[in-house]
C-alpha cells in the first residue's frame, strides 16, 4: 500500500469508507424494520384475538359475534387476522389456511411465532366459552415480502452508489491532481532536456492545487530569465574579449619582430602562447553560446553513419602518428538524424580527439551503432588510460580536467565534453559514459533517429 498513489489511497479509503456505512446502514434498516413490523404484528393479532375472544358466542350451528343487541354470524376474519375456534384441540369452526399446520401446539394468552411448510404466522390463543379455543392468526409472508423486497433493491441499488461514489470521487480526485501530475512532468522534462521554456499548462479552476501550479510557473519565469540573462552575459563577455585579444596578439607578434635579444623573444611568445590560448577559450565559449541558440532553421537531415566515417578519416594522420588502429562498423538500419551538421561533426571530433589523446600507443578505436527504441546509440570507445570513478561525473563540466597538472601546457581547456553535452542535449539526445582506469573508455551518445515523417 505504501507504493500506492495518493489518488488511489483516497479513493480507497473513501470507497472502503462508504461501502461499510452502506452495509451498516443496510443491516440496520434490515433488522429495525423487522423487528418494528413483527411488534405491530404481535400487537395486531393479540388485540383483534382479545377482541373478538369478548365477542364471540358458540352456538351448535356456528359462532356468532354479538354487537350490541345485535348478533351476526361470526365471519373469521377481523381487522387483518383469520380466526380458527378448536374444540379438543382439533379445528371445529373456520378454515385452515394454507401452508398452516392447523395441528400445532396451542399456547393460551400468548404470542407464538409459527413457521410452517415454507410459511410465517403469528397466532395468538385464548380461552373462550365451554372449551373451545379462539385462535386468531396473523399471516407475517407478505410483511416478510416487503422486508425482502426492500433488502433486494437496497443490495442492488447499494453497489451502484458504491460505484457512482467511487468513480465520481476519482473523477474530481483525478483533475484536482492533474496539475500536481504537470508539475512533476514538467519538473521531470526540464531536469532531462534542460529546457527552462516548459510551463505547466493553465486551467479556469481557481484551486489551492491551480494556485500551486501558477506559483511553480512564476518561479520558472524566474529562473528561465536569469538563465537567459547568464547565458547573454557570457556571449557578451567572449564577445567583448574577441577583439581586444586580436589586437593584443596582432600587437605582441609585431613585437615579437622586433625583439632584439633572445630573452625577450622567449617572454613575448609566452605571452602569445598564453594569448592564443584565451583566444582558443573564447571561441570554445562563443561555440557553446551558439549552440544554445540553434533553431529548427539549423538543422538538416545527415545520415550519422556518414558523418562519423568522414570525421574519423580527418583524424588519420593523428592516429597513425600513435599507431592507433580503428574499426567502425557500417550499421544494418537508416542513421538519419536532423541536426546541425556542423555541431554535430564537433561532438564526434571531441570525442574521436579525446579517444586519440587519452589513448596508449599502438591503441585502438571503435565504434558502433546500435537502434533502440528509435534511437541511434553511437558507441565510441578506446583501450586507453581510462576515467576513475571520483572524475566521471564531473567530466562533462566546463573547464574541468582529470589530470589538470599534464594538460595545461597543450590545448586542453576541458571544454571538449561540455560542447558535447550541449550540442547532444540541443538535438534531443543525451551522452553518457562508462570507463575502467588503464583499460579503456566508452562515450555513449543518444540522438533521435529522423524519419521523414517526424522530426525531432
Ligand atoms: P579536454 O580539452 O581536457 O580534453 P574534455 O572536456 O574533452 O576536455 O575532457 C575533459 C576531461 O575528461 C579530460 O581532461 C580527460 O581527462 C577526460 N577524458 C575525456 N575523454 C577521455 C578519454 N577518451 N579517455 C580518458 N579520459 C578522457
Amino acid at each position: 500500500m505504501k507504493k500506492w498513489s495518493i489518488k488511489i489511497k483516497i479513493i480507497f479509503w473513501y470507497t472502503l469508507f462508504f461501502a461499510l456505512l452502506i452495509i451498516f446502514d443496510f443491516y440496520f434498516l434490515q433488522s429495525t424494520t423487522t423487528r418494528v413490523l413483527t411488534e405491530q404484528a404481535s400487537n395486531t393479532v393479540r388485540d383483534a384475538t382479545i377482541e373478538v375472544a369478548d365477542m364471540v358466542k358458540v352456538e351448535d350451528d356456528g359462532i356468532y359475534l354479538e354487537e350490541d343487541d345485535d348478533e351476526e354470524r361470526f365471519n373469521y376474519y377481523h381487522d387483518g387476522v383469520l380466526f380458527l375456534v378448536y374444540k379438543n384441540n382439533t379445528v371445529s369452526f373456520g378454515t385452515i389456511p394454507n401452508q398452516f399446520d392447523g395441528s400445532s401446539e396451542i399456547r393460551l394468552n400468548q404470542v407464538q411465532s409459527l413457521e410452517t411448510n415454507g410459511g410465517y404466522w403469528l397466532v395468538y390463543d385464548i380461552q373462550i366459552e365451554d372449551g373451545y379455543i379462539l385462535r386468531g392468526i396473523y399471516d407475517m409472508n407478505s410483511v416478510m415480502n416487503s422486508i425482502r423486497q426492500v433488502i433486494r433493491v437496497a443490495g442492488i441499488l447499494s453497489p451502484i452508489i458504491v460505484l457512482i461514489a467511487g468513480i465520481g470521487g476519482y473523477i474530481i480526485i483525478k483533475r484536482s491532481f492533474k496539475p500536481i501530475q504537470e508539475i512533476y512532468q514538467t519538473a521531470a522534462m526540464i531536469k532531462d532536456e534542460e529546457d527552462y521554456s516548459k510551463r505547466i499548462s493553465s486551467s479556469d479552476s481557481k484551486d489551492e492545487v491551480y494556485a500551486l501550479a501558477d506559483m511553480v510557473n512564476q518561479m520558472l519565469d524566474q529562473v528561465e530569465e536569469s538563465i537567459n540573462r547568464e547565458k547573454q552575459f557570457s556571449s557578451n563577455v567572449s564577445h567583448e574579449l574577441r577583439t581586444p585579444l586580436t589586437v593584443v596578439q596582432a600587437q605582441t607578434e609585431y613585437l615579437l619582430k622586433k625583439a632584439d635579444s633572445t630573452k625577450q623573444k622567449a617572454e613575448i611568445e609566452t605571452i602569445i602562447h598564453q594569448i592564443s590560448y584565451m583566444e582558443n577559450i573564447v571561441n570554445q565559449l562563443l561555440e557553446i553560446t551558439r549552440t544554445k541558440q540553434l533553431s529548427d532553421n539549423d538543422m538538416e537531415s545527415v545520415d550519422l553513419y556518414e558523418l562519423v566515417h568522414y570525421t574519423l578519416d580527418s583524424f588519420v594522420d593523428k592516429m597513425n602518428e600513435k599507431k592507433i588502429t580503428y574499426h567502425i562498423e557500417k550499421p544494418e538500419f537508416s542513421t538519419n538524424i536532423f541536426c546541425n551538421q556542423t555541431m554535430m561533426i564537433r561532438v564526434f571530433s571531441n570525442l574521436i580527439a579525446n579517444a586519440i589523446k587519452y589513448n596508449k600507443e599502438s591503441g585502438k578505436i571503435e565504434i558502433k551503432f546500435v537502434l533502440e527504441k528509435q534511437n541511434i546509440i553511437v558507441f565510441v570507445s578506446d583501450n586507453g588510460s581510462g576515467i576513475s570513478k571520483e572524475h566521471l561525473t564531473k567530466i562533462f563540466d566546463a573547464f574541468y580536467r582529470v589530470d589538470e597538472a599534464r594538460t595545461q601546457n597543450d590545448s586542453s581547456l576541458g571544454l571538449g565534453l561540455a560542447l558535447v553535452k550541449e550540442v547532444v542535449r540541443i538535438h534531443g539526445g543525451d551522452v553518457d559514459v562508462e570507463s575502467t582506469l588503464t583499460i579503456g573508455t566508452t562515450f555513449k551518445v543518444v540522438l533521435p533517429q529522423y524519419t521523414s515523417e517526424k522530426k525531432v
